[in-house]
């Protein structure tokens, strides 16, 4: 069994985020997490770069992904969810729809996760800052259960989707400060070593999501 937060934001890449690269590692090995996803808003980690951090993370016993998450809007520039991406090489740069992301994603054999769907936006009931029931129409591979922005209606809204699209759910602290990291997390049945370990369980659905603090 092994422990991910498979959702945070570092200040590197991310502007809105207060949290240092190396300052996550050891939180990482405070709070007891076998590994971290790191996923910025639009962009990957430069694979030099990231190789960096993974030394260091690699001398703290934490296993590091590289991942990103991607806004997608529609051609009316209307949001369609945010999405965490794994596996494929390059940043996601450009402007997606929701359908568009998951095909470019899944021709480079990645995997797509819909983050947060139901995250409830200013707009109040059924306005979401995420995809929203768009889930039931993507080609996606696993759903953000556990965020500390989903609501109990949320958590339910994604358990009936798990269910009805045969999909895991995963979890994930969106941490933007330190003291966040770990506090959602995903759960693996298995050992992960590195990306393909991940991508692989994730897709057989051998992973629970769980909300820690
Ligand atoms: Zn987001
Ligand atoms: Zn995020």
């Amino acid at each position: 069994m092994m422990v991910f937060d498979i959702h945070v934001h570092t200040r590197k890449y991310s502007d809105c985020s207060f949290i240092s690269p190396e300052e996550l590692i050891s939180q990482a090995v405070e709070t007891h997490l076998d590994g971290i996803a790191i996923t910025e808003h639009g962009m990957r980690w430069p694979d030099q770069e990231f190789a960096k951090l993974q030394k260091l993370a690699d001398a703290h016993g934490v296993v590091l992904i590289n991942g990103q998450e991607i806004y997608t809007s529609n051609a009316k520039n209307e949001m369609e969810g945010d999405f965490l991406v794994f596996g494929i090489k390059q940043s996601l740069t450009g402007r997606y729809s929701a359908q568009e992301l998951s095909e470019i994603v899944h021709k480079e054999r990645g995997i797509v996760i819909a983050a947060h769907p139901y995250k409830l936006s200013r707009g109040g009931k059924s306005h979401y800052y995420g995809a929203g029931d768009r889930i039931y129409k993507l080609p996606i591979d696993a759903i953000e259960l556990c965020h500390p922005d989903h609501t109990e209606m949320a958590l339910s809204k994604v358990r009936k989707a798990m269910s009805k699209l045969g999909i895991p759910g995963t979890g994930g602290s969106d941490a933007h400060k330190i003291f966040k990291v770990g506090s959602c997390v995903t759960v693996f049945e298995n050992k992960i070593c590195d990306e393909k370990d991940f991508i692989r369980e994730i897709r057989q659905g051998k992973v629970k999501a769980e909300k820690r603090f």
